[in-house]
């Protein structure tokens, strides 16, 4: 199944549930609007490089559409489509005022030097900046772009439009972003992962992890994690993998791989790889990476009692359907890794009032949001008999849903 399928599929299982009308259900589901621009810039070495950039504005029913940027090769329209939809559901299940959106272009960022990447996202600003903006639709960092690029974004968004910072999230702290940005989106898988334990009576300290990916979103959670008296016996990343039944020592191994790239070859510890990690022996499992990665074939193998999903669509439906079978917990995307875009959120209010929180305001505030979205699926979940997935999208799509029907078309 594309991304865009598994969407789908989540999306009409839950409309089924509330007897959406079709019409309704075709309204909801269709995109606002979808741009799709030619990026081209020169190459260091003098050569015209042409890509094709996306941004598809799924909806706006709530709020002005907000959702990442992403630079990956693998990024295509459909994708691009799944991801704007995900926002949208993602923001109504954390209650903040947007719809979604996503951006992405077709690139891989290894391959590029800083300076073509400034050219790339520049000449990107220039495809798109009319239809972006604080009220209209709020780029942030997603796969392979950061707060470096984000503010690029800016500059050059100001250059049409004059100066505002509230254009885009996910800034540099230098340059009008929160303090807490940064972290925040493991910060909330790991807020909605304690409350997950906490409902299960299963003490952190008691508590084994690995988690797929460690790069923003898994080396944040991973910290978090070891904060929090849990052992993260397992990390991969996309070179290669360490395992220690007794417990990485995160701190130490976020130093090794700042330093070395990769958290390969990371001492006091065996090498382990992707797909071992994701059968592996632990009580919580936490893809943080790429999509698709747990699906039908591996489904059955998985060992882990819980999934939390810190990556954006993991779980392809026939994976969901037998993690459900096999009474495996899932904690969705669209409320597990929701603590970045609420932080963009916080961002997005310190901008426009002109006033900066501190970083402990951030960090209370997301807790909070994310603990009081997690009971609120929970108990949505356990009066309809649902899964959490089902049960976000239901909180989600219902929400939106009234926002449409109050608001008319
Ligand atoms: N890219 C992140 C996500 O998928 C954050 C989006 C945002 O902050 O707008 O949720």
């Amino acid at each position: 199944m594309t991304p865009y399928e598994s969407a789908r599929k989540y999306f009409f299982d839950a409309a089924e549930l509330m007897d959406l009308s079709s019409n309704m259900q075709k309204l909801l589901l269709l995109p606002e609007r979808e741009l799709k621009v030619q990026v081209a810039f020169e190459r260091d070495n003098g050569e015209i490089a042409t890509l094709v950039g996306y941004r598809i504005q799924h909806n706006s029913a709530r709020g002005p559409m907000k959702g990442g940027l992403r630079f990956h090769h693998e990024v295509d329209e459909n994708e691009v489509r799944a991801l704007a939809t995900l926002m949208t559901w993602k923001t109504a299940i954390v209650n903040i005022p947007y719809g979604g959106a996503k951006g992405g272009v077709a690139v891989n960022v290894a391959d590029l030097a800083q300076g073509e990447l400034e050219a790339l996202t520049r000449r990107f600003v220039d495809e798109i900046h009319d239809v972006i903006g604080p009220d209209k639709d709020i780029p942030a960092p997603d796969m392979g772009t950061n707060a470096q690029v984000m503010a690029w974004i800016m500059n050059q968004y100001g250059k049409y439009h004059g100066f505002n910072p509230a254009c885009v999230t996910g800034k540099p702290v230098e340059m009008h972003g929160a303090d807490g940005r940064e972290e925040a989106t493991g910060r909330g898988v790991v807020a909605t992962t304690r409350a997950l334990l906490d409902r299960v009576g299963r003490p952190v300290s008691e508590t084994s992890f690995a988690i797929q990916g460690f790069g923003n979103v898994g080396s944040h959670t991973a910290r978090f994690l070891q904060k929090s008296g849990g052992k993260v016996c397992g990390v991969t990343d996309a070179v290669g993998g360490v395992w220690n039944p007794d417990g990485l020592d995160i701190k130490k191994l976020v130093e090794f791989a700042v330093e070395n790239g990769t958290v390969e070859g990371f001492s006091d510890a065996e090498p382990i790889s992707n797909d071992e990690l994701l059968i592996s022996d632990v009580d919580v499992l936490i893809p943080a990476a790429i999509g698709n990665v747990l699906s039908r074939h591996n489904a059955r193998d998985v060992r882990a009692k819980f999934i939390v999903e810190a990556a954006n669509s993991p779980t392809t439906p026939e994976a969901d359907d037998i993690f459900h079978e096999r009474e495996i917990l899932v904690v969705p995307d669209v409320l597990a890794n929701a603590g970045g875009v609420t932080v963009s959120y916080f961002e997005w209010v310190q901008n426009r009032q002109h006033f900066k929180w501190e970083i402990s305001r951030v960090r209370n505030e997301l807790d909070r949001i994310m603990i009081e979205s997690f009971d609120k699926v929970w108990s949505l979940a356990e009066r309809r008999h649902v899964p959490l997935r089902l049960a976000s999208y239901l909180l989600g799509i219902g929400r939106v849903g009234r926002a449409t029907v109050l608001g008319g078309i």
